[in-house]
């Protein structure tokens, strides 16, 4: 499919198929009958979402993409993050889990349409598209054979697309899952998810990366990604996410 929705079973597809027609989608936004996004809701959120800096080492709000002062915040191996609109908005968060937790096609392209209309809404982002290859953080393959695409690849790949510029799924790979490490104390877990990420062996790294992932939560994962893209040969690496916040579910 040329929308970047690759990989979804056709046994899934039919599934939402049959279930549409019984259960008819509703608006994300107000709850309407009909499109899974009202072209009220649609004008109304896509004037809320925008570029938004914040330093990967703090969360704290950045004037513009880079890190902020404080000396703890440069060893970041994320040199900036930006992302488009919040999770805890709710028309935003019920697009993004339908879609990736109930395999939701037409909540994927509604948030994907959003997210191509706030990319031409500042010049900023056609400013940075050339710069970086888009990266996408990739889901372990257990979750990628569970959910059948990884949204982050989808999101990665339509940035590229929409600005003609250079993408690379398959650059890093998980080491492995985090899944069994959820009860662990945090700075276990730190310590375990240090070098969860690696870069593929063989494959040149574009000195200059653009990360992409659904998410910002903490900012673990991105960084994690950062640092493997790092230590591979990467002079640059910023992260873009869609939505800030999250429920805390995993990817
Ligand atoms: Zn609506
Ligand atoms: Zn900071």
């Amino acid at each position: 499919m040329e929308d970047g929705f690759r990989g979804l079973g056709r046994e899934k597809e039919l599934l939402r198929t049959v279930l549409a027609a019984v259960f008819p989608d509703r608006c994300s936004g107000c709850g309407s009958e009909g499109p899974v996004m009202c072209d009220g809701c649609r004008a109304k959120i896509s004037g809320r979402l925008a570029a938004v800096f914040v330093c990967p080492g703090c969360g704290r709000h950045t004037a513009l993409l880079g890190r902020c002062g404080r000396r703890l915040c440069g060893k970041s191996p994320l040199d900036g993050a930006v992302y488009l609109g919040s999770y805890a908005e709710p028309a935003l968060g019920t697009l993004l889990r339908r879609w990736k937790y109930e395999g939701g096609l037409a909540e994927g392209r509604a948030l994907l349409g959003l997210c191509r209309a706030a990319w031409d809404s500042s010049p900023f982002w056609r400013g940075l598209a050339p710069l970086a290859v888009a990266v996408p953080v990739p889901l372990h393959p257990y979750r990628l054979a569970l959910r059948g695409f990884n949204q982050a690849a989808v999101l990665a790949r339509a940035f590229a697309e929409h600005f003609g510029t250079e993408c690379e799924v398959g650059l890093l790979r998980r080491r492995f899952s985090l899944r069994r490490q959820a009860a662990t104390p945090e700075a276990d877990r730190r310590r375990l998810r240090a070098g969860s990420f690696a870069a593929r062996l063989g494959q040149s790294v574009p000195p200059s990366c653009l990360l992409v992932d659904d998410v910002l939560t903490s900012g673990a994962t991105l960084n994690d990604c950062a640092a493997a893209l790092k230590t591979a040969g990467a002079r640059q690496v910023y992260a873009l996410a869609v939505l800030r916040g999250g429920p805390g579910l995993g990817r």
